[in-house]
């Protein structure tokens, strides 16, 4: 199955005594394995499509995939338990934990979710040196620069081995070779991990550099190109 499946997913929100109707039926597939631009102007739906694909909103109508299971009809809780383990969020600031390491940072996500201290020490060093900053393991966030700060994000939203990856402007906060630089390494993780994977950037040149660029046109997911 895909990794990511909305079927006509529907969602509006009332602002007032007016009805914004975001999502009319979008349709979306993501495959493992593969890197998705999300590419559209403000005001869109970019984020609530990102939030309904990742279980922190509900859909008014239709039905949300992750692998095979429908999970709409799924209670909060089990959406959180799942939002947990298949689906990794990065966004445009890295919202790293300040007083906890590199290394912490990644390993945390795993010791919530039952994982055993030593196997989510070993795959967050693995993750981190994948990403190319294993001398950085002990270092806080403070202590490393911006790119360095983004593969932590990275490696962390990973940690769990999800199914799917979201991003938010992932290296819209880093000079232009650094945002080359840690979506190089993104792409490679994508492709090692087979995880699908979702960027909403304003970056045509990432974008171009991606599988497919989808838009969001009068609440329908439409292909660019
Ligand atoms: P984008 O990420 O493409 O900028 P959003 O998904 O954030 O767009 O928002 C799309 C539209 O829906 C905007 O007009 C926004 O004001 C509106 N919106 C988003 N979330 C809410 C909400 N919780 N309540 C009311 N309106 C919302
Ligand atoms: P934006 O839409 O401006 O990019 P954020 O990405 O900071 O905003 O967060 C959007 C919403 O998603 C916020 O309401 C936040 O509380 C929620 N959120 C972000 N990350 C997670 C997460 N990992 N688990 C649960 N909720 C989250």
């Amino acid at each position: 199955p895909p990794a990511l499946f909305l079927s006509r997913v529907e969602r509006r929100y009332i602002q007032g005594t007016a009805t914004l109707d975001i999502l009319r039926g979008a349709d979306f597939a993501v495959w493992p394995g593969e890197i998705v631009a999300l590419v559209a102007p403000s005001g869109t739906g970019k984020s609530t499509l990102l939030h309904v694909a990742g279980l922190l909103e509900r859909p008014d109508a239709g039905e949300v995939y992750i692998g095979a299971r429908p999970t709409v009809e799924l209670d909060d809780s089990e959406r959180t338990r799942l939002r947990r383990v298949d689906i990794g969020f990065v966004y445009q600031f890295h919202h790293l934990l300040p007083e906890f390491s590199a290394l912490e940072n990644v390993v945390l996500p795993q010791l919530i979710r039952g994982l055993d201290r030593k196997v989510a020490g070993q795959r967050a060093t693995d993750l981190l040196t994948f990403l190319g900053i294993g001398q950085r393991l002990k270092h806080r966030p403070a202590e490393l620069s911006g790119g360095e700060q983004q593969r932590v994000a990275i490696a962390r939203a990973v940690a769990n081995g999800p199914r799917v990856l979201l991003a938010d402007e992932p290296t819209g906060n880093l000079d232009p070779g650094t945002a080359d630089h840690v979506f190089h390494t993104l792409i490679a993780l994508v492709r090692a991990s087979r995880v699908g994977a979702v960027i909403a950037t304003h970056n045509l040149d990432l974008a171009r550099r991606m599988d497919r660029r989808v838009t969001i046109r009068d609440g329908i997911v439409m292909q660019m190109d």
